[in-house]
């Protein structure tokens, strides 16, 4: 839209809800090219800031000669697309956030305040100008030009080479180049470097669609050509949801429209992304928290530009600057790193998706074995389209699933952290020269200390949670807020001596299993040994090349890995997930469990998972080992339905965070606001939360489920005290 209007409607970039409206400015008629999108510099009171404009109008309430006019466009291209601008406008009013905040998500790190440095830099590059004639040039040379021929000689075996490291390698000046240029060898030129995002490619086969993935495309096909309805694909493990993506995308492309394909987490995803860049190569750009500031801009501009019209990126990746979208893909979709948690604009990736897709008429598939109750719910009503595959491809089949009741181990006298099953299993596994993976089901809650005389678990001083025993240090240490303390000798509680690790870490399993299995080889992933860049991509590559057998992990080895001789897993204690204080526990736990038994018998050798718990009667561990997901699902919902929870209705969390006493009363006040202005509404709290102090701070919740739009009473809220931070979340995924 270019602009034949008098005004423009900028909102400037300053986070403050004050300012955080549209001001209109007066378009000069030096700038005809302005656009909306478009960054600019403005009066503001008596300062100059950056905006973006965002609309045009001929109509404006400011006095004509008050009005000011914008100084200067501050880019060539606008930042913002009216799409893009469209969605921020959604985000700010479902997530109550500022509009600016909003626009911010949109818009590349190194834009604010001209941090310049990190654009791409332009090199000096030289080039053989004739490369069949180099070594007659050499000869013609004169017997002293040395260094001129030092530069010849390099360049024959590497051409282009920057100017810089061509001087490096052979002494040469910049002088020495350009006398050769001058008698017509070489050429110099200043291109653009672009910094390598560090994509790797490895061989990976196409396949044509069996039956039942062509079905699913062509459904997809027929959204792509017809309504745009957001598509749910609800593939099991291996079902090769893969490669239907890549078909449709295929579509997308040959239509000139750009996509974006979203993962959980990129890290876990080099294998997939190995598989795209493969079949597209030189099209794929890739967004992840990896990237340094300049990578990440200059992956930016090439999107933008539309030289890499496919945009793999984890959550933020929804906000690549897309011109024309086709097609979003969000993969394992229920999983919950989409969903912002920080700050305080909490979004939910995969709203945000279906609100871009709309907008641009684009279709949106969310993938995954096990549907989110909330996508599937939609789906059930019809919102989204249901496209299922229920089987492997191939035909392979899925692995049986066991149940192993610990209890009963407990009473034969198996004192030890695996059962008898799973310890047969795994030697047979080994022996056969097949690989097995162990899965732990969380960190932290597995190796906390606990007195066996009076059941106290040592904690953290300053949050209310469980300090984790880590074997490396011989520490104590919190998640949440780093602290480090010496394991105690005796209980602090009753002074007992026998304080004992509970459980076990990723570290113990480690252990037991290099002292009671000879034939095994293991790596560990967890977050202690992946700290360090590219530890992930190593460990998997071990594993991978056999160079281990037994891969042991939590969360991290979940999902997404694709392992031909993994034909064994073993879960330790399954049910931890299912105890914690979440209404989406058994979800959470079914979805989890489905995951990582996925990971088994992928190839031609038949898999095998054994879940070890202490509840095998529990519907969603029952669910898991009967591949039953509708049976979760009826569950589910009407365990839902019975307590207004989500999908029916809403639930809102209002978190206070301060001192203590200050915090509830902050809290009582809100409620009896609430009650006043929500009357009929259910309203829990002030409640400490299930964590009720974090890093000395102490944490007080309310909860509202509601069936309305309540936004208007939520931006009005009575004013908290300085000292206390309160946060809204309207979708909160967890209520810790
Ligand atoms: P999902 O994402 O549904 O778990 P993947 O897309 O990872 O499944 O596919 C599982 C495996 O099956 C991969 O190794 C993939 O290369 C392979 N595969 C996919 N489609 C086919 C096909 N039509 N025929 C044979 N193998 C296939
Ligand atoms: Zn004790
Ligand atoms: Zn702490």
């Amino acid at each position: 839209m270019i602009a034949i209007h008098t005004y423009a409607g900028v909102i400037v970039d300053v986070r403050a809800s004050s300012v955080d409206r549209i001001f209109h400015y007066l378009i000069p008629t030096s700038l005809p090219k302005i656009q909306v999108g478009h960054r600019v510099l403005v009066p503001f009171g008596n300062r100059r800031l950056e905006g973006y404009v965002l609309e045009f109008t001929d109509i404006t309430d400011i006095d004509e000669t008050k009005i000011k006019s914008i100084i200067k466009l501050l880019d060539e291209r606008p930042m913002l697309t009216k799409e893009q601008i469209q969605v921020a406008r959604w985000m700010a009013n479902r997530y109550l956030s500022c509009l600016s905040q909003a626009l911010q998500c949109f818009l590349p790190v190194g834009s604010r305040y001209g941090k310049e440095r990190v654009r791409a830099k332009q090199h000096l590059v030289a080039s053989i100008k004739d490369s069949g004639m180099v070594f007659e040039l050499i000869q013609a040379l004169p017997k002293n030009a040395n260094k001129q021929r030092s530069v010849l000689t390099v360049l024959a075996e590497k051409s282009p080479l920057s100017a810089n490291e061509l001087c490096n390698l052979t002494g040469a000046t910049y002088q020495t180049l350009r006398a050769l240029k001058a008698k017509g060898y070489i050429e110099l030129a200043n291109t653009t470097i672009w910094r390598d995002p560090g994509i790797i490619t490895r061989n990976e086969r196409d396949y044509k669609l069996n039956p039942k993935q062509l079905e699913a495309y062509l459904a997809i096909k027929e959204e792509m050509m017809g309504t745009h309805k957001p598509i749910l694909l609800h593939g099991v493990t291996g079902s090769g949801k893969t490669e239907v993506y890549l078909k449709a995308i295929r579509d997308a492309l040959a239509q000139r429209k750009q996509v974006i394909m979203l993962v959980p987490e990129i890290a876990l995803t080099s294998q997939t992304i190995s598989r795209f860049t493969n079949q597209f190569p030189n099209q794929v750009a890739v967004i992840h928290s990896g990237l340094s500031e300049g990578e990440r801009f200059d992956q930016w501009q090439r999107i933008s530009s539309g030289e890499l019209p496919i945009v793999i990126g984890a959550r933020s990746g929804i906000f690549a600057p897309v011109q024309t979208i086709g097609l979003i893909v969000l993969d394992e979709e229920h999983e919950t790193t989409y969903k912002q948690e920080e700050g305080s604009l909490k979004y939910h990736t995969r709203q945000v998706a279906i609100e871009l897709g709309r907008i641009h008429q684009a279709v949106v598939i969310l993938g995954s074995a096990t549907p989110s109750l909330d996508s599937y719910h939609k789906a059930i009503r019809g919102n989204y389209r249901l496209v299922e595959i229920p089987d492997r491809v191939v035909d392979r089949p899925l692995p049986k699933i066991s149940l192993v009741d610990m209890r009963q181990e407990f009473h034969k006298g198996n004192r030890s952290m695996f059962s008898q099953e799973l310890t047969d299993y795994l030697d047979r596994v080994l022996t056969r020269n097949e690989q097995a993976i162990i899965f732990l089901n969380r960190r932290g809650f597995s190796s906390f200390v606990l007195c066996r005389e009076c059941g106290h678990v040592i904690e953290c001083r300053n949050c209310q949670v469980s300090l984790t025993y880590h074997q490396s240090d011989k520490y104590l240490h919190c998640h949440y807020c780093s602290a480090k303390e010496a394991l105690p000798s005796s209980c602090p509680k009753c002074a007992s001596k026998f304080l004992r690790q509970f459980g076990s870490g990723t570290q113990q399993v480690e252990q037991f299993i290099r002292e009671n299995f000879p034939k095994a080889r293991s790596t560990r992933l967890d977050t202690d040994t992946t700290s360090r860049k590219g530890a992930h991509h190593r460990l998997l590559e071990e594993f991978r090349s056999k160079r281990s057998n037994v891969l042991i992990g939590t969360q991290m080895i979940a999902k997404g890995l694709d392992f031909p001789d993994v034909t064994l897993v073993g879960v330790l204690s399954a049910d931890l997930s299912l105890n914690f204080p979440d209404f989406r526990a058994s979800e959470r736990t079914f979805q989890l469990l489905t995951q990582v038994s996925g990971r088994a018998g992928r190839d031609k050798k038949k898999g095998h998972v054994i879940i070890q718990c202490y509840d095998p009667q529990h519907y969603a561990l029952q669910a898991v080992a009967n591949y039953d997901y509708l049976g979760l699902y009826g569950q589910e919902i009407s365990f839902r339905r019975q307590l207004n929870y989500p999908p029916f209705g809403e639930l809102i969390r209002v978190l206070i965070q301060g001192e203590n006493q200050s915090a509830q009363e902050y809290g009582v006040v809100l409620h009896s606001f609430f009650s006043e202005q929500l009357p009929d509404h259910e309203i829990y709290g002030p409640s400490p939360a299930p964590i009720s102090r974090i890093k000395g701070r102490y944490r007080w919740h309310i909860l509202i489920k509601t069936a309305d739009d309540i936004k208007d009473v939520l931006r009005v809220i009575p004013r908290a005290p300085k000292s206390l931070s309160v946060t809204i979340d309207v979708e909160p995924l967890f209520l810790l």
